[in-house]
């Protein structure tokens, strides 16, 4: 289903037109117009769903499938040395567009960027309290 309001709900449909490096009944993926690295590609699904909270777990999996074709093919055509999978969830987590999408980004050497977060220096029992939660 499409989201009325969605810019991606609209470039997924392709009634916005996008960069598409690939397409199927329900991928489309494209350029990003930010780029954090030569070949920065967004794969979106063509049904709307906010976030990977809402996301149906048959798509789900479908998208890892899918970014790990597209990975090779980036390795292989764009000559990128890694990749990075980035996908934010909420605007807390620094989600801009609500619609699901996963990040492809190829890396290479020297390309001065940096994905990351500074690391945290919890106690043994910070951990224990955290698994415990989670767990419980
Ligand atoms: P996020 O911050 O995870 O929500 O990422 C949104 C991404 O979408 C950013 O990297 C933007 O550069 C990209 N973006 C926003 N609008 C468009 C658009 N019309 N076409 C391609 N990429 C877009
Ligand atoms: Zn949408």
């Amino acid at each position: 289903m499409k989201k009325d309001d969605c810019i991606f709900c609209k470039i997924a449909a392709g009634e916005i037109p996008s960069k598409t490096i690939y397409e199927d009944e329900l991928f489309r993926v494209i350029l990003d117009l930010g780029p954090a690295t030569k070949g920065h590609a967004l794969i979106l699904p063509k049904d709307h769903a906010d976030n990977l909270f809402k996301l149906p777990d048959d798509t789900a999996g479908k998208v890892l499938v899918l970014a790990k074709k597209l990975a090779t093919q980036m390795k292989e055509k764009l000559g990128c040395d890694g990749l990075n999978l980035v996908q934010n969830n909420g605007e807390e987590a620094g989600q801009t567009v609500k619609h699901f999408h996963m990040h492809m980004i190829p890396r290479y050497k020297n390309d001065g960027q940096r994905i990351g977060w500074k690391p945290g220096e919890p106690t043994q029992d910070e951990l224990e309290s955290i698994k415990n939660q989670m767990i419980g």
